[in-house]
């Protein structure tokens, strides 16, 4: 049987909620155990405090942005532009995998603006690639597990790439039903107003995810508000055709006919 559990692995303390938080909630929805990992502690996301007082605040903002998605809470791995791809992650990381057995893995597109985001997206997927493998030590030590799982990930910020390209999903969530709370939980990282205010000149990060998450609904023609996905390719993780995420959410789901057609032709 497939494990009915979660992971979203995002960079820093609100991108699970940009991203992909609506789908988290609604696996949830359909009996998953969910969890949140940021692997950074976004200790840089302040103009007004210094980086351990940065830490602590957006520490418990996390905290309660994960209460309310109903999901289980990780704390972070690293700071704010320190998610290299080194060996003290990859073991810290593959050691969160193997205590949370998931059969899901969400998180960053391999391709976004920042590399905070790509690192993560790389981290993620060979954590979870190393779940059987003994040889590979983790810290702290923990037991491998033979199970499948499967990698989605996020659209870029900005639905595009670093050098501007635009990326289309492979499949469409609809998370109309999770708006909601998914908005209620971005609020919680309330210290992330002013600074993408004057970061990004973002003028509301909360109508940032609110214009995303419409944006990728009229790209599916069928859904109010939708996050989108692409599957990772399944060597070493899990069967050719395996979709968890098409099993679990079932009309909720919808796959880009679009994107399908472009894999095919091979662009
Ligand atoms: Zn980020």
């Amino acid at each position: 049987m497939r494990s009915k559990v979660a992971i979203a692995i995002g960079a820093h303390p609100d991108d699970i909620e940009f991203y992909m938080a609506g789908t988290l909630l609604m696996l949830k929805q359909a009996g998953y155990e969910i969890h949140y990992l940021n692997l950074a502690s976004g200790n840089c996301g302040s103009a007004e405090y210094n980086s351990a007082m940065t830490r602590s605040i957006r520490h418990t903002e996390a905290r309660t942005a994960a209460r309310i998605l109903g999901a289980h809470f990780h704390p972070s791995l690293t700071e704010d532009l320190l998610i290299l791809y080194n060996l003290e992650l990859l073991r810290a990381l593959a050691g969160v995998i193997r205590e949370v057995k998931p059969g899901i893995v969400l998180t960053h597109s391999p391709q976004d603006y920042m590399e905070d985001h790509t690192n993560t997206s790389r981290l993620a997927v060979s954590a979870a690639f190393t779940r059987g493998m003994p040889n590979f030590k983790t810290v702290p030590p923990r037991p491998t597990a033979d199970y499948s799982v499967t990698v989605y990930h996020a659209l870029p910020h900005g639905c595009c790439d670093q050098l501007r390209r635009r990326i289309i999903p492979g499949a469409f969530v609809n998370t109309t039903s999770a708006h909601k709370t998914q908005l209620k939980a971005l609020a919680a990282h309330k210290s992330q107003q002013k600074w993408l205010d004057v970061s990004q000149g973002l003028n509301s990060y909360l109508l940032a995810m609110e214009d995303m998450s419409l944006t990728v609904g009229r790209l599916s023609k069928k859904f109010k508000h939708a996050e989108g996905w692409r599957r990772h390719l399944h060597f070493g993780f899990c069967g050719p055709e395996a979709d968890p995420l098409a099993e679990a959410l079932g009309k909720n789901y919808l796959v880009n006919r679009a994107y399908e057609r472009n894999l095919e032709r091979g662009v």
